[in-house]
């Protein structure tokens, strides 16, 4: 069973092992398409005439009512519409679209998340993060357009600098205040009486086959309106993506330019998912000039409102009464341990009503392979299975609460094999082995009983330092012991790395639940191990010491559920392609809709990666 189970991880993890060949490029699936896609994709007619190409047939303008997942069946299909025929029906039927999807999200309020880097020329590496922000909250998608805070502490002389006079940043108001406003190109007034729509080309997103309009705001239709591109897919004529910026500027205000990217989460709408941002002069010796970019993205979508309205269901006691049914009266220990998985699973629960935890799911697979291989080759034997989570948030943080290891997707994002990510959980199974448990007070219901937006205050993990030193001391044992012991160099290079620009990174390694991993610019967690293996060296384009964000977890904005990213290695050319920590363009596959992808069984295990992506390190 033991030698089983470390096989199994060799054909699980191979999208973890093949580090030094991982692209710098990945991105939630790094797929870009070309400019000639339509060449190269599929047979897409190429007529001449656009102002009289004839649309494809829209047959199947609604999705077939029998694919609509459970969490989906609430949501109203768009009502059938004739093929269009002209272009100019086309127009009619997006502009009809982007109606329906603003009703359609009006009641929804979903979790934003908006990390960004400014950015300084650096001579060898090109733009390189000079610092960094944090935003997370909840948008309320409905009339007036706000987003409620899940961070009380607001970098003001950001929103100024950003905003010009505006200072409500994260008040988001349709009115392009801040990051997360372009979910639509105008959300009052996308019609004919306000914008010119010009017919550009038929182009291909992923396996979509898109029409591509140019938008440009009528003169004198006021300020702040969307100029710019937009795809529309050629079935149910919805906007999938947009790209662009906002046009004029009130005088002193600032429009950032984006790329706004949707996905067909639900049958019949394409729902806002990921907004990449990038404003300013990168070039070298280019001063006092704003440059940044940043990565939004969108999830929670089918969260309940606020997260108060399930009171109910947190003061129910259940784990207690299932394990009880044994006819035996409980032991002391016995009911420590109860207690304390109450407590677990009261945190779990909570954390992914709040938006903040991936449910249960592929990802978590491989995450336990690895801390089983640990488990394994230490002979830990624990009376309750560890279980592991994805914190859906980009900042780098691990966490334990009972035997539940938590991991960030930024984390995991920027791990470069399966060694790091093994090294970062063994401090987390160091604290379960250890007894570190901080957890049990939320036993108590009552301690779940908050608003989400109020989580991170009403949370909080972190260990006193004598329980981090004591963690790492164990962790470096267990990982001695371990499959990983021949690969901690690599180990010792992502600390290096993570060094390197932590001064730069203040925001990404905030830590809101755990300890963190590197403290005013100083790496703290596994420091021993910071020594080992070979210096940094960003010539050596073999060595890859950490990952950008976004290259590895690739999230589901309607459910939260998290899987890896199946994207093909690139070769690396130069060392600017290693962007190590750095926020890149998103590029998602465009897919349409169908049950399977959104159905809850897991996805089967990829046991061809290993095959795929050759021998790793
Ligand atoms: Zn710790």
């Amino acid at each position: 069973m033991r030698n089983w189970n470390l096989l199994l991880t060799a054909a699980l993890l191979a999208s973890m092992s093949a580090a030094a060949q991982q692209s710098a490029e990945q991105q939630p699936s790094a797929q870009p398409t070309a400019p000639d896609a339509t060449q190269t994709a599929q047979p897409a007619p190429q007529q001449a005439a656009p102002a009289t190409d004839q649309p494809a047939p829209a047959s199947q303008a609604t999705p077939d009512a029998s694919q609509s997942a459970p969490a989906a069946q609430a949501i109203p299909l768009p009502a059938a519409t004739p093929a269009p025929t002209t272009m100019d029906q086309v127009v009619n039927l997006f502009i009809e679209r982007e109606h329906g999807l603003i009703k359609v999200l009006a009641n929804r309020t979903p979790v934003v998340e908006t990390y960004l880097q400014n950015l300084t020329a650096d001579p060898q590496l090109g733009p390189v993060p000079s610092e960094d922000h944090y935003f997370l909250g909840r948008m309320d998608m409905g009339e007036t357009v706000d987003r409620k805070d899940y961070l009380k502490e607001q970098d003001t002389s950001m929103q100024a600098r950003l905003l010009g006079g505006f200072h409500k940043l994260y008040k988001v108001q349709y009115q392009p205040l801040g990051f997360s406003w372009m979910v639509y190109a105008d959300r009052t007034d996308f019609d004919r009486e306000h914008y010119d729509f010009r017919y550009a080309r038929r182009e291909f997103l992923g396996d979509v086959r898109c029409l591509v309009f140019d938008v440009t705001p009528k003169p004198k239709s006021g300020r702040g309106r969307f100029l710019g591109r937009i795809w529309v897919e050629d079935q149910g004529f919805n906007i999938v993506r947009l790209n662009g910026t906002y046009y004029p500027a009130a005088h002193n205000t600032y429009f950032f330019h984006m790329d706004s990217w949707r996905l067909n989460l639900i049958p019949g709408y394409w729902v806002p998912s990921f907004i990449y941002s990038e404003e300013g002069d990168f070039s070298a010796g280019v001063k006092n000039r704003m440059a940044f970019k940043a990565q939004t993205r969108i999830w929670g979508y089918d969260l309940k409102k606020g997260g108060k309205d399930d009171e109910l269901t947190n003061i129910r006691v259940d784990s207690v009464t299932d394990e009880s049914t044994n006819a035996q009266d409980a032991s002391p220990l016995q009911a420590e341990r109860v207690w304390q998985q109450q407590a677990e699973d009261n945190v779990v629960e909570r954390l992914t009503n709040a938006g903040l935890l991936a449910p249960e799911g592929d990802l978590d697979r491989i995450l336990q392979t690895v801390v089983n291989n640990l488990e394994v080759t230490n002979n830990i034997d624990l009376p309750r299975p560890v279980r592991t989570r994805v914190l859906l948030t980009s900042p780098l943080e691990t966490f334990s609460v009972g035997n539940t290891i938590v991991i960030s997707r930024g984390l995991i994002d920027v791990l470069p094999d399966e060694a790091s990510l093994a090294a970062v959980l063994s401090h987390e199974l160091a604290h379960i082995v250890l007894g570190h448990n901080l957890g049990s007070k939320y036993a108590f219901n009552d301690r779940m009983l908050f608003d989400d937006d109020s989580t991170y205050q009403n949370l909080g993990f972190k260990h006193i330092p004598e329980e981090e030193t004591a963690a790492d001391k164990k962790a470096l044992d267990l990982l001695k012991n371990s499959p990983y012991a021949q690969k901690l160099d690599n180990v010792g290079l992502f600390l290096k790395a993570l060094q390197l620009r932590a001064p730069q990174l203040g925001a990404l390694l905030t830590t809101h639940l755990g300890n963190p991993l590197a403290e005013n610019g100083q790496v703290v967690r596994l420091s021993a191990l910071e020594t080992q293996g070979p210096a940094l060296d960003n010539n050596k384009l073999d060595q890859i010491a950490a990952l950008p964000l976004g290259g590895r977890v690739k999230i589901n904005p309607w459910n939260d559920k998290a899987e890896m990213v199946k994207a093909a290695p690139v070769a690396i050319t130069s060392a600017r392609d290693k962007m190590p920590f750095e926020v890149t363009p998103f590029f998602p596959r465009l897919a349409r809709f169908t049950a399977a992808a959104a159905a809850t069984a897991p996805a089967p295990a990829p046991t061809t990666a290993a095959a795929n992506s050759g021998s790793g390190n």
